[in-house]
């Protein structure tokens, strides 16, 4: 029989792409051909995103488009969407396969048998057997599923960073967000199931780890916190870095400080999203901080850690946002040190509490909010690249020559462009001292030697 060929369309956050990448590794162990000409596929996995109405109608899009670029394929949309939106995606006929995000790690399992797997029928199961890949342990427990300390190791082909997905889940319930509905009650993978799927991606060559989670601040396994775990991966005895991904600001950010501080395997970055820079606001999204106590661990992160990249995320076009709430916003947002900043439109994602409130901001007025925002978040952006004119930077080269994104990242997050270099350092690291800056984030630099 020849080999069956399966093409895998990620959606949406990090998150998705580190359950991409067990998926994919999952149906490579099963006999799969991973490809990406959908045309030629047996099997198309869309891992759906539903954290807008927009990305759950892209969701759709993708499966119809899939059905009609390869009709004879079987398609299979999992993850959030099918999660939220069940009703709908058990009369869409552009599916064959629809796994909510608790089952979709046992997606080879319902499959037909000519795929590779042992069921052939429609599923849409959304049992909680399935909390995490090969199933949840308690810590020092053997597995559930009776594989010895095996942990998942996701499938990154070509890359130099991969994604450790260490937490799920997330009950905080900011009013705009559908995530703790699509993703369910927080939990963490165990230290020790971390710690081997580490070695198993620094095995296949990534040399940086990115730590993704939901609410990754919520990471907890008996007494190890996020800040422990990130020692404890440090301690690996490999030529790696280990860079976290955004963290809600809280009280695990002056631990996590620390750590950064004392471990210089960690990346100096911090993703703390922010999402508004006035109170009133902040309430009605029912965010855990006000902008006094956010303004406080942003200025100890920069304190604490010389060089450290502050990025954050900002929701422009709030209901209830007035003239007076975006002028504290903006103020906000330009006191603070940020490297790198996001910018949100407002979207009001059916099935939430802000989707019902009222004082909507006319959709030509919260455009002209974003732009003047975007204006102050690329200006605060070349503050910080202009910063590092001079220092000499730790670069992980991703490519020979520089492309859009210059030939590597720096730990503190710059895209550095080095001119052309020999093929063989691609996947090292090189400190490089930072000459001028480019476009945005993008800064020039030579290698020291
Ligand atoms: S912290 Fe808030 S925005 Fe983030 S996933 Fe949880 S509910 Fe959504």
């Amino acid at each position: 029989m020849p080999q069956p060929t399966a093409v895998i369309i990620t959606l949406g956050c990090r998150l998705n792409q580190a359950d991409s990448a067990q998926i994919a590794e999952q149906l490579r162990e099963h006999g799969f051909r991973l490809g990406e000409a959908r045309d030629q596929a047996d099997l198309i996995v869309i891992n759906s995103c539903t954290v807008t109405g927009e990305a759950g109608r892209k969701t759709r899009q993708a499966a119809r488009s899939a059905r009609r670029r390869c009709p004879a394929a079987l398609i299979a949309v999992v993850g959030c969407d099918p999660q939220v939106a069940r009703q709908f995606w058990d009369r869409e006929p552009a599916a064959d396969l629809v796994l909510g995000n608790r089952e979709k790690h046992r997606l080879i399992e319902h499959l037909p048998s000519a795929l590779g797997g042992s069921i052939g029928e429609r599923d849409t199961s959304e049992s909680d057997a399935a909390l995490w890949p090969r199933g949840r342990r308690a810590a020092g427990s053997p597995p559930a599923d009776g594989r010895s300390g095996e942990a998942a190791v996701g499938h990154y082909p070509h890359r130099t960073r991969a994604n450790l997905k260490v937490q799920e889940g997330c009950d905080f319930f900011c009013s705009y967000c559908i995530v703790p509905h699509a993703r369910g009650e927080p939990r963490s993978h165990p230290l020790e199931a971390v710690l081997e799927e580490a070695h198993g991606l620094l095995g296949r060559g990534h040399r940086e780890l990115v730590l993704t989670g939901v609410n990754l601040g919520l990471y907890r396994d008996r007494d190890c916190d996020l800040a422990d775990l990130l020692t404890e991966l440090s301690k690996i005895d490999r030529d790696f870095r280990l860079r976290l991904s955004s963290v809600e600001p809280g009280p695990i950010i002056p631990r996590l400080l620390e750590a950064i501080k004392r471990q210089p395997k960690i990346c100096r970055f911090l993703h703390m999203p922010l999402q508004y820079g006035a109170n009133r606001i902040l309430r009605a999204m029912n965010r855990r901080y006000t902008v006094e106590e956010y303004g406080e661990l942003a200025r100890q992160a920069v304190a604490t850690i010389p060089g450290l990249c502050l990025g954050t995320d900002i929701i422009v076009g709030f209901p209830g946002e007035d003239e007076a709430a975006f002028e504290q916003c903006l103020a906000t947002v330009d006191e603070l040190a940020f490297g790198n900043l996001h910018i949100f439109r407002y979207s009001p994602r059916p099935g939430t509490p802000a989707a019902g409130l009222s004082g909507a901001v006319a959709g030509g007025l919260a455009e002209e909010r974003y732009r003047c925002l975007r204006r102050l978040a690329s200006r605060k952006e070349g503050e910080f690249a202009r910063g590092q004119i001079g220092e000499e930077l730790h670069v992980l080269i991703e490519a020979p020559t520089p492309r859009k994104s210059g030939n590597g990242w720096s730990d503190n997050y710059l895209r550095v462009c080095l001119g052309t270099l020999p093929k063989g350092l691609q996947g090292q690291f090189a400190r490089a001292r930072i000459r001028a800056v480019g476009r945005g984030r993008q800064v020039e630099g030579t290698i020291e030697t």
